[in-house]
């Protein structure tokens, strides 16, 4: 039985509907702050919070879990600027009652949500895994100290892990059942989106002055549908006996602001105000994933390499649910 710590948010919900797909046992563990019951589907579902050690001794009390999955993190870059203790928190030391219950009951095998974010501003770029780490924010430090302690007890106590560092998660599952419904949202994508929904007065670019061909940020979008599918792959290399190990995960495609504004324009038909504004703090002008070792190591091939299609998966669950979960 595998446990999803997080799986009623966005990346972890499409990950517990590919697990019923492939009629693999799991048990949802949310606190359902961020998380919507909507998008828990038929999943079996447990209500608790990483910080409260007597929950998480609880679900791993009623089931007989072998792999732990967390995807249970806050990830808003300004809000951990403003509230790192919050963040410090929620993503290490709920992480540590988590590991700490898996040292207690012999659970050995981890796969953890990472990010971009910890590596910091680039130096190379396409970004590969040995690149220097450095995060620029505390969200990024809380996601590169997790991934401190998987590794330190994989050495001491023989956890195995495998960190998967996302580049830009967007889209949602193509069936159109599940979708990104952050609140607030702070996304590209579903930003530009709301705007053409008219549902947001307009969409601001962060900063045009950039050292990029058309002077807006390149990043790379990774369909949340590919994500499922490396962390089932993750799941499958732990089960078979592999290595800790950390996989960046991204399309190897750069777009731009520029260009995901166009995307959104030629996908919805649809034209809407956009506002030039200044630069967003620590945003560095291109990231890009050097996702060789993924696809060599785990057997991953986005399936979803292009923004319009993202854009397009996004687009139609938002018209579908024009007010998010629950309408
Ligand atoms: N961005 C923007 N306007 C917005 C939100 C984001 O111009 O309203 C830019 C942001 O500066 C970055 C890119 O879009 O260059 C992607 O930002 P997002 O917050 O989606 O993801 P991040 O790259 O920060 O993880």
């Amino acid at each position: 039985m595998i446990l999803v710590c997080g799986g009623a948010g966005y990346i972890g919900s499409h990950m517990a509907k590919r697990l019923r797909q492939e009629g693999v046992d799991h048990v949802i563990f949310d606190n359902l702050e961020r998380g919507n019951e909507a998008a828990i589907g038929g999943s079996q579902f447990f209500r608790g919070d990483l910080r409260n050690r007597d929950d998480v001794a609880a679900v791993f009390e009623q089931f007989d879990i072998h792999l732990v999955m967390h995807f249970a993190a806050y990830i808003e870059v300004g809000e951990s600027v403003k509230e790192p203790a919050k963040f410090w928190e929620n993503n290490v030391t709920a992480v540590w009652n988590l590991l700490e219950e898996c040292r207690e009951r012999g659970v050995e095998q981890v796969v953890f949500s990472s990010t971009a974010a910890v590596y910091g501003e680039p130096s190379v770029v396409p970004i590969p895994e040995d690149h220097p780490k450095n995060p620029t924010n505390p969200y990024g430090d809380t996601k590169l100290a997790v991934e401190r302690m998987l590794s330190g007890y994989g050495r001491a106590y023989g956890l195995r892990s495998v960190c998967l560092r996302y580049f830009n998660a967007c889209g949602s599952d193509p069936e159109g059942e599940l979708g990104e419904d952050h609140r607030p949202e702070t996304h590209l994508i579903p930003r530009i989106l709301l705007a053409a929904a008219g549902r947001a007065p307009e969409i601001t670019v962060f900063g045009t002055d950039y050292d990029t061909p058309d002077g807006t940020c390149i990043r790379d979008y990774v369909h949340v549908w590919d994500l499922a599918d490396a962390h089932l792959r993750a799941v499958r290399y732990l089960e078979a006996g592999g290595a800790s190990d950390q996989f960046n995960l991204g399309s190897g495609n750069g777009f731009s602001v520029r260009e995901v504004l166009d995307a959104v324009r030629s996908v919805t038909g649809l034209d809407f105000p956009v506002s030039y504004g200044d630069r967003r703090e620590g945003d560095p002008a291109r990231l890009v994933a050097d996702s060789t070792r993924a696809r060599s190591v785990l057997g991953w091939s986005p399936e979803f390499d292009d923004v319009a299609v993202c854009v397009r998966h996004a687009w139609d669950w938002m018209v579908a649910h024009p007010g998010g979960y629950g309408s």
